[in-house]
Formats: structure tokens, C-alpha cells, sequence
């Protein structure tokens, strides 16, 4: 049983990120959400594109108004109407201003704006009745936020909303990203159906596909569900060879315990993997095969295998420790690439046996600003699904620990 920081650092070392050109592909920015970044994006523009005005107002001479007062207002000749997109025709001299509004060019000889709030208009005149803060007043310099050919994005980043809005303005309407992991999903176990399907004695409805393929979804990969395989061993080779060939990333669930069923691990050996790992000091999810295929291609990087668990609660806390950070660093994502950890106090006592790293689930809420961590009430069963629905996160007891005593703070792992 190989301690689970070892079993992290192993898979880790063993992932190789993408980065090679076919691994890259270009998008619209409507279909950049989500996406991971795999170039620089420079703009060719200065940002601002032009010096603008950042409040409805007036155009002036600094030197024209900075006597202006209510009681000793300054009277000027407005000599243009400059809205936003209109490039504006005239030189503002001694004496003149221009009606403005946000985001429209400044005009040439004006150097401040007055906001309309402090301005009186009368006919084709303005009069000033308070003097602007300082010279510069709210105009937005070009170039005052970026110049051309400032990098402005580095590659590994998960683009959202904000990082979209910087590409479309820089006008990189095209950009490469990393192409999406595929991930195939596997059920193997003979007593597995459809959730479509009546249920015979001894059978059980296979959930794990469904649950591995939206959490495969939820990490911006592309899961291949194939489906339940029986316990044979031509059956799951094949199958297992199949996944191979279409996958980035193959996860079974079942078949990698010590049962007279379970043949994953032998299967992969007749395949020509290497594997790794074939257990972890944690719990649940002690049963943890994880292989590395070689590729079919030369150009193409080894394929990992993850045998998890059949037990419902086993594959998804394995999905989550392990798997989760192994997809995170083959997408090209930058670090960091391992879950969320929050230190808060538990409200209940958490016992586990000593032997193993120990993950109990339940919420993590704010309570007046303040994390704590409320333990899943019922069965701590890992085939207990039920229970685990609606958690958001899991408590970690240290291998060595049998005890952590309500109040005291603890390690809890973010799901959701
Ligand atoms: P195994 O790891 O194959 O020994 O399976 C352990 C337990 O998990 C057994 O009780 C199985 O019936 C159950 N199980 C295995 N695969 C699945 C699945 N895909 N969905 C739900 N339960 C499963
Ligand atoms: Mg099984």
C-alpha cells in the first residue's frame, strides 16, 4: 500500500503535459469557455486605442478652469459635440470646450475633462462651477492600461469571462488552446445493468459510468462512456484495447481488488503496461491500479490507466484525489493541479481506523464568515451513495490518527 502523497507525486511525475502541435487546436471566443490557454496573446493595439473620456462632461483646457468656482464660475465656448465613435474635427484654443461623452476620442488642445455634474450649459456656452481635481481629470490615456506587443495572457490558463473580454479587445478573435483529454469510461463487473433495464436478483445498476462521465465533463475533457464490460478476460481485453486506442485517459471502475473476478491488473501486464501503483493507503479507495499504456503512435504520449474501485463512494473519492489532478496537468493547465484544501473545525468527533489516510464527507458551510465542517450523518459505507449525494467536501484523518475530537480544526478536500 503505497501513502497517498506518494501515489499523487507518482502520478504527477508520470503525466506528461500536452504541448506538441497536434495537441493544439484553434477556437472562436465563443468556444474558448473553459478552455486552456497554449499560446502568448500579445495585442497590436494600445489599450486605450485612443486617449477618451471617462465620464460625460466636458473637454477643457486645465489652465482655462482651475480658478472655477460656484461663486466665480468660468464661462466657455462649446465648439463641438463629440459622442463615442465620432472622431472629433476641431482644436479646442483658449476659451473653448467640447460637449463629450464616456468613452468618445478627446479632441486636440483639451487635456481635462469637467464631469457634466459641475457645468451649467446655456446655449452654445458652458459655464464651470467647479475646478477638476488635477490635469488629466478623467481622461483614460492611450496606452495608459497596455502598449502594443504587451504580452497579456500566458499560456496554461483557464480562459473565463474576464480573460475572454482581453482577447476579444485585443482583437485575438482566434486563439490556440490545448485540445480537450478524452477519457473513456469503463464499468466492468457481471452483475452490472442499465439504469433502463429490470433488475434480476443479484444485480445492481451501473452508476459509476454516469457519475465518472460528468465529473470527466465537469474537468473540460471529453468522456467516451463504454459501457459495462463482464468479468472475462477476452471481454475486458478487449474492451480495455479499445479504450486505449480512442482515449487519452482510460477509467475502470471494479475488478482491480484481490477477488477471483478481478483482472484488470492482469490484463493491462498482457498488454504491455507498466504498472505503477495497485494500492493506496486510503480509504475508501485502497484498490488503486494506476498503468501506463504505450501508445499505438509515435507522436502520441503514453495513455494512463486509472483502475478504480467498484464501490460507488471508492471511484468518486479516487476520481477526486487522483484522477482530477493527473486530467488538470494533461490539459496544459498551469498549476496548481491539486484539490482545494481548507483547514476548519469539525462540528462532530471524526474517528477512522489509523491505518489508512481517512476521507469522511460532509458540508463545509460558512457559518458567520467562518468555515466549518458538518460530517454526512448515516452510513460512512463506501457503498453508501445516498449519503455521499449533496456533500461538498471530505475531512481527512492522517494515517496514525483514530480520534479528532469536535472543535478541533482539520484538513477538508473541496468537491464542489
Ligand atoms: P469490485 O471493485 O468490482 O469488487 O466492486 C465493489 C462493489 O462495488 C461491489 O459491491 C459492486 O457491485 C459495486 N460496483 C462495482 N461496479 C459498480 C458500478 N459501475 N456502479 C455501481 N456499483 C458498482
Ligand atoms: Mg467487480
Amino acid at each position: 500500500m503505497l501513502p497517498v502523497d506518494q501515489a499523487e507525486a507518482l502520478i504527477l511525475n508520470t503525466v506528461q503535459a500536452f504541448d506538441r502541435p497536434e495537441e493544439i487546436e484553434t477556437v472562436d471566443l465563443f468556444a474558448a469557455s473553459g478552455r486552456i490557454l497554449a499560446e502568448t496573446a500579445v495585442s497590436s493595439l494600445d489599450f486605450p486605442h485612443w486617449d477618451n473620456s471617462a465620464m460625460d462632461g466636458y473637454a477643457v483646457r486645465f489652465d482655462d478652469v482651475k480658478a472655477a468656482q460656484t461663486e466665480n464660475p468660468v464661462s466657455l465656448e462649446v465648439v463641438e459635440e463629440i459622442p463615442a465613435g465620432y472622431q472629433p474635427t476641431k482644436t479646442i484654443q483658449p476659451g473653448q470646450a467640447a460637449r463629450i461623452f464616456t468613452g468618445a476620442v478627446m479632441p486636440a488642445g483639451a487635456d481635462t475633462i469637467v464631469i457634466q455634474e459641475d457645468t451649467q450649459a446655456l446655449d452654445d456656452r458652458v459655464q464651470v462651477l467647479a475646478a477638476p481635481s488635477k490635469q488629466g481629470a478623467f481622461v483614460r490615456h492611450q496606452a495608459s492600461f497596455y502598449q502594443a506587443g504587451t504580452p497579456l495572457l500566458s499560456p496554461g490558463i483557464c480562459l473565463q469571462a474576464a480573460e475572454i473580454a482581453v482577447l476579444a479587445a485585443a482583437q485575438c478573435d482566434r486563439i490556440q488552446v490545448y485540445r480537450r483529454p478524452k477519457v473513456a469510461i469503463l464499468s466492468t463487473g457481471n452483475e452490472l445493468v442499465t439504469p433502463d433495464q429490470p433488475l434480476k436478483p443479484g444485480q445492481i445498476v451501473d452508476s459509476n459510468q454516469y457519475a465518472l462521465a460528468s465529473l470527466v465533463k465537469q474537468a473540460g475533457a471529453i468522456p467516451i462512456p463504454l459501457g459495462i464490460v463482464a468479468d472475462r478476460p477476452e471481454a475486458l481485453k478487449s474492451a480495455i484495447a479499445r479504450a486505449c486506442a480512442q482515449a487519452d485517459i482510460i477509467l475502470s471502475t471494479g475488478g482491480v481488488s484481490v477477488g477471483d473476478y478481478d483482472y484488470v491488473d492482469r490484463i493491462l501486464s498482457d498488454l504491455g503496461a507498466t504498472l505503477h501503483i495497485r494500492s493506496v493507503a486510503i480509504k475508501p479507495g485502497k484498490p488503486l491500479t494506476f498503468a501506463t499504456v504505450p501508445a499505438a503512435a509515435s507522436n502520441q504520449h503514453l495513455k494512463l490507466y486509472f483502475g478504480l474501485p467498484g464501490n460507488p463512494v471508492s471511484s468518486l473519492v479516487s476520481f477526486w484525489r487522483f484522477v482530477q489532478p493527473a486530467l488538470r496537468k494533461l490539459s496544459g493547465r498551469s498549476e496548481p493541479w491539486l484539490p482545494t484544501y481548507i483547514l476548519a473545525p469539525t462540528k462532530t468527533d471524526l474517528r477512522a481506523g489509523g491505518q489508512r489516510e481517512t476521507y469522511l464527507w460532509g458540508k463545509l458551510s460558512l457559518e458567520n464568515g467562518r468555515y466549518a465542517f458538518d460530517l454526512a450523518s448515516g452510513s460512512h459505507s463506501s457503498g453508501n451513495l445516498v449519503n455521499l449525494a449533496r456533500c461538498n467536501a471530505l475531512a481527512i484523518v492522517p494515517v496514525g490518527q483514530r480520534h479528532i475530537p469536535t472543535g478541533t480544526e482539520v484538513q477538508v478536500m473541496q468537491v464542489k
